[in-house]
């Protein structure tokens, strides 16, 4: 029985697995390497990393964790979470193994509009996050590719940082392709448009299968609903990161910094209810 497995090993679950080695408590964390940012080479706005490759963060993150004798890392897909009567089973290929919490960390997926060359530039010159891909565009034109209400409001953030905010709606972008210092759009009416880069609006869901097979209650986003610290609607289910939205926020806050937040303090809420139990 071990006090909690982690499922995720994103930034969520990898500050999960930290705070709960640091109190020594059996843990093991289960990551099926399926990352929301496997595309980003340099993610920004993170104190001290600004500007760090994810996948040298995550390996930072393993190789610190690793100190702790009392959890284990496994590159393993988790199929189902039940609940059963003093804690909960978790299915991977190899077998049950049984927990006293589940930290759910499992992301969301994105779906991008479906403009040809868009996929390939994703994560470097197309992005959804102007505060963790704007500064790079600095002084130079970007597009946003969005047809949305929040077009607008996206457009003026970026503002002060490029030096023109070109809105587009995605069903007038024909192909997108690389440049030498960027992209170009190709528009429908055969005119095309050179950008340092573009804002899309992906359409993200929650990696859903546990937590429906959980039941586990959400919000009106399709987050999962949870308290602020990462509690769900099922005892002993927490969810962390991308996917969890607590009632206090309006809607789920997608950064690493929020992630690391997240996966901390359902850690020590998982500690807690050790104590206590
Ligand atoms: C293109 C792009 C660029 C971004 N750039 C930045 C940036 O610069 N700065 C920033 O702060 N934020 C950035 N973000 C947001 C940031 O990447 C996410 O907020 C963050 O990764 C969320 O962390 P997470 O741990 O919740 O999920 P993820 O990092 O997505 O990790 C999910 C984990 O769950 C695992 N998993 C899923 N299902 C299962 C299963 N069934 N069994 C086992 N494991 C499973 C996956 O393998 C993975 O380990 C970016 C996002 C995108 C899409």
């Amino acid at each position: 029985m071990y006090d909690a497995i982690i499922i995720g090993g994103g930034p969520a679950g990898l500050q999960a697995a930290l705070t709960l080695g640091r109190m020594h408590r059996r843990t093991l964390l289960l990551d099926s390497g399926a990352y929301r940012n496997g595309t980003v080479r340099h993610a920004h706005n993170l104190l001290t990393n600004d500007g760090r490759d994810p996948a040298e963060l995550r390996r930072l993150a393993r190789a610190e964790i690793a100190a702790y004798d009392t959890v284990e890392i496994r590159d393993a897909a988790v199929s189902t979470v039940e609940r059963e009567e003093d804690g909960l089973i978790v299915t991977i290929d190899g077998g049950q193994l049984r927990a006293r919490a589940v930290i759910l960390a499992t992301g969301v997926a994105d779906e991008l509009p479906p403009i040809p060359g868009l996929a390939e530039h994703w994560g470097d010159t197309v992005a959804n996050c102007p505060f963790c891909h704007g500064h790079e565009f600095s002084g130079r034109p970007v597009a946003v590719v969005n047809a949305s209400a929040h077009a607008a409001a996206l457009a003026a953030m970026l503002e002060p940082v490029a030096s023109e905010v070109h809105v587009v709606a995605p069903a007038d972008v024909r192909a997108v392709s690389g440049t030498d210092d960027g992209l170009r759009l190709e528009l429908t009416d055969g005119t095309a448009r050179d950008v340092a880069g573009a804002f899309v609006a992906p359409t993200w869901t929650v990696r859903g299968e546990i937590v429906d097979a959980l039941g586990l209650e959400r919000q009106e986003s399709g987050a999962v609903r949870t308290d602020p610290f990462g509690r769900t609607s099922v005892e002993g289910v927490y969810a962390v990161g991308d996917i969890a939205q607590p009632d206090h926020l309006p809607g789920p806050m997608f950064s690493l910094a929020a992630a690391i937040a997240g996966g901390q303090l359902a850690a020590v809420a998982v500690v807690q209810s050790l104590v206590v139990a």
